[in-house]
Parts: structure tokens; C-alpha cells; sequence
């Protein structure tokens, strides 16, 4: 990635909460190097990933970029995967983005990182996991998730502050303890 740093190559020393890089925003992602992977879809979250909180439209910068990165490699698809479970469609409508988000079945609300999930994402872009890349701020439910699921991942920065209960919780100190051993030095 642009500004990202390739972790380690995949292997099975490697944990499921590591990505496969890094990248500080959507904007660094170098999709070249994922069009090189094979990767066919491009899958992203959108919370702090995509849209800071309590942002309404996504920025005319991110989704130039996405569009370009799109048309220039010939990726298939852009879908947009978030546990968020309000109506989002004025953001997936600016990318012609697929939208997958939480679903019930039965008493189980199904949502990332929960593979089930993920097997739905696959089934509708009628795609292999490997041909997908998901981006994302959160080890757990983007980078496990989708590691588990045998996509290629990448973590950015959470964009803008976070949301209270990531505060709260001590998430992104958790985070940062254990990437911090994955990160090479600068
Ligand atoms: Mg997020």
C-alpha cells in the first residue's frame, strides 16, 4: 500500500487478527497491488473505514478514488459490509456499491465476523474468497472476520474519532498491542 506496510506473507503462523497490510486510509490502498493478488471484488466497510461518525455523505475524494481504482483495474464489484443496521443506501448509491449488513435468523442476528455472513457476501458476488479483498477498521470483525473467511485483508485507520464505546472498551489500545509485534520498524 501506498503508505501501508505488507505485514507478512500469508501463512499459518500468522494470526487471524492480523491483516495482510496496513494502510492509514482508504485513499493509500494501492489497488494495483490487489489487482495483482487476484483480487476481483473489492469489499469495505463503512464506518470509520469509509465515513467518519456522524458523516452523511461519503467524501467526494474517497469515492473518485474508488470509482477510478474500480474502472482503471477492472475490478467487478464494490460492496459495502458493515454491522451497521440503518438504512445506508445514500452511501452505497455514490459507488453503485452492493450493500450487505446484519441479518436475523431465527433469534440470531448474523453479523461480522460471524462467517455466515461472509458466505453470504460470496454466494451473491458468486466469487471464491481469495478473489476478495475486505477493508476495514476493526481486527475483529473486518480483519478476523475476513481472514477467517479466506479474503485478503487491510486495515486502515479509523477515520475521525471514534465511536464512544471504542473508547470505552480500550479497543484501539487492544488493537495496537497486538499489531504493535506484526508492525516491522521503521
Ligand atoms: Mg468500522
Amino acid at each position: 500500500m501506498r503508505e501501508g506496510r505488507l505485514i507478512a506473507p500469508r501463512s499459518k503462523r500468522r494470526p487471524e487478527k492480523v491483516p495482510d497490510y496496513f494502510a492509514d486510509s482508504v485513499l493509500d490502498v494501492d489497488f494495483a497491488v490487489l489487482k495483482k493478488l487476484g483480487v476481483k471484488h473489492i469489499v469495505i466497510d463503512l464506518d470509520l473505514t469509509l465515513k467518519k461518525k456522524l458523516q452523511w455523505h461519503l467524501e467526494k475524494e474517497v469515492v473518485d478514488y474508488l470509482l477510478e481504482a474500480k474502472k482503471k483495474h477492472g475490478f467487478k464489484s464494490i460492496s459495502i459490509a458493515t454491522n451497521n443496521m440503518l438504512n445506508i443506501n445514500r452511501y452505497a448509491k455514490a459507488l453503485s456499491a452492493n450493500v450487505f449488513q446484519p441479518y436475523w435468523q431465527g433469534l440470531r442476528l448474523i453479523r461480522k465476523p460471524n462467517q455466515k455472513y461472509f458466505q453470504k457476501i460470496f454466494k451473491y458476488l458468486k466469487a471464491k474468497p481469495s478473489e476478495c479483498v475486505i477493508i476495514g477498521d476493526k481486527l475483529k470483525s473486518d480483519v478476523y472476520g475476513g481472514n477467517r473467511a479466506g479474503m485478503l485483508t487491510v486495515r486502515v485507520r479509523a477515520k475521525g474519532q471514534d465511536y464512544w464505546y471504542d473508547w470505552v472498551l480500550f479497543t484501539r489500545l487492544r488493537e495496537s498491542r497486538q499489531l504493535s509485534k506484526y508492525i516491522k520498524k521503521k
